[in-house]
């Protein structure tokens, strides 16, 4: 049994979907292109399921976020793809791939082949066990990576209203989650093992004022330790959460991110390997030349800094997206990617943006206590990387591009004076 096609995008996640609308603006002709996904509905933007899905209310539900509307364009419905004949194989999990073959196994049995592979197959959340910890399968322990985990998050949620919730994990998918915890009525104390949240990419000084308002919404923080063992009842179900350091903390439920891990295997020993991704050129094209690889995935030459990185956020799976579509149907029009890293988070009423690297001296500005703060990172008397909270269209517009363009900066203490107008006059 096989079915054979011009391109197939392997995933349905942010990437597919974004890959999809660019071969449908430049021209793909009905049956040529197809999407195979283990998820059983059509490609979504993924950030809202910690976001506007867990909210109590009205939630976001589909139809109403497949992509591309994270970027106010067309929403690619079942029904679009259809009418633009483009194939969905979905609930479909490939088991292997043949890249000298060009084909690819289905978990059905099918062999689906193919002249050019995209792949989309982006990350997996980390689990409990990687880390020696068993009871990930506990029925109140959560993990956030599609719509199953989502729902499940939902249905937990409900079932212990105004019970306790310990998040265990301090990046963004426990920031996000814990704060949408706390809109349910949640109470959430989270663990993590670092000295404050988001510690990847965070000064100390941006981590406290999260923090502080997160206090202030009753959230508290148990830092530098990690979770040694939980404490079931006769169930299964978690009923404490025990640490390295002690403490025991009542749970009547577990949300754990604790980092995620590029689906990277089907091709290992097959395609070059970077950074923990697939390897990629500026055309996002891997170590074979009818393979690409975009969206979480793929590490890829970020121009800009001289390096390949691999990077886990959606604006990047987008771009990157579109932008292998571009080189694959026209090559002749396409140069290397030239991206720059960009990443945004939305928790409470608060919400920032970051573009660039965080590398180098800090320059905090702005009211560190209020709404409006910000911060530049300056290496080699150039800008390097801006974060800003609660700013306008215009003033992200203002750092992205002050970023970009890698502005000199001359003396830190003027560019802390300075502040947003810095960016502002660039
Ligand atoms: P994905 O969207 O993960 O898609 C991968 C697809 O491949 C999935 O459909 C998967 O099921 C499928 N797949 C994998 N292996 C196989 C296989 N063998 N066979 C068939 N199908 C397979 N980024 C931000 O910048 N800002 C945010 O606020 C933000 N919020 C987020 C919130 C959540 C809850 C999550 C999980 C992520 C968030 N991100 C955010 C990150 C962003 O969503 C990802 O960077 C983006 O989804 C990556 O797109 P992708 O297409 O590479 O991977």
């Amino acid at each position: 049994m096989g079915r054979a096609f011009v391109y197939v995008i392997l995933g349905g996640g942010v990437a597919a979907g974004y890959a999809a609308l660019e071969f449908s603006k430049r021209g793909v002709s009905p049956g040529e292109l197809c999407i195979i996904s283990d998820e059983p509905v059509a490609p979504y933007e993924r950030p809202a399921l910690s976001k506007g899905y867990l909210l109590p209310g009205a939630p976001a539900r589909l139809p109403s976020f497949h992509t591309c509307v994270g970027t106010h364009e067309e929403r690619l419905t079942p029904k679009w793809y259809k009418e633009h004949g483009i194939e969905l194989v979905l609930g479909t999990r490939v088991k292997s791939a043949d890249v000298r073959r060009k084909t690819l196994l289905t978990a059905t049995g099918e062999t689906i082949s193919y002249k050019i592979l995209i792949i989309a197959t982006g990350a997996r959340a980390l689990r409990l066990e990687e880390f020696g910890v068993n009871g990930s399968d506990a029925e109140n322990v959560c993990y956030l990576r599609n719509i199953a985990d989502a729902n499940r998050i939902v249905d937990v949620m409900k079932s212990c209203p105004e019970g306790n919730a310990v998040v265990i994990g301090g990046g963004y998918i426990g920031m996000e989650c814990a704060a949408s915890l706390v809109i349910n009525k949640i109470n959430v104390s989270m663990v993590f093992p670092e000295e404050h949240c988001m510690a990847r990419l965070f000064t100390p000084k941006i981590a406290s004022f999260y923090e502080d308002y997160y206090n202030g919404k009753g959230v508290k923080f148990v830092k530098g330790t990690v979770l040694s063992s939980f404490e079931f009842d006769t169930d299964g179900k978690v009923t404490t959460v025990i640490l390295t350091d002690g403490t025991r903390l009542d749970a009547n439920m577990v949300v754990v991110g604790i980092g995620i891990r590029p689906n990277t295997s089907l091709f290992e020993g097959q395609l070059t390997l970077e950074k923990g991704g697939i390897k990629v050129n500026g055309l996002m094209q891997t170590s074979n030349s009818s393979v690409y690889a975009v969206g979480d995935v793929a590490a890829f030459p970020v121009k800009l800094f001289g390096e390949t990185r691999r990077l886990e956020h959606v604006d990047s799976a987008r771009k990157s997206a579109r932008h292998a579509v571009a080189a694959i149907l026209n090559p002749e029009e396409t140069g290397e990617f030239d991206y720059l890293p960009f990443f945004y988070s939305r928790i409470f009423s608060l919400s920032w943006q970051f573009y660039g690297d965080n590398t180098g001296e800090v320059v905090h500005y702005g009211d560190l206590s209020g709404t409006k703060f910000g911060a530049y990172w300056v290496s080699k008397g150039q800008l390097v990387g801006s974060f800003l909270e609660g700013g306008s269209k215009e003033e992200y517009e203002a750092i992205a591009r002050a970023t970009r363009q890698k502005s000199t900066v001359e003396n830190l203490a003027e560019l802390e004076e300075q502040g947003l107008g810095f960016a502002l006059a660039v």
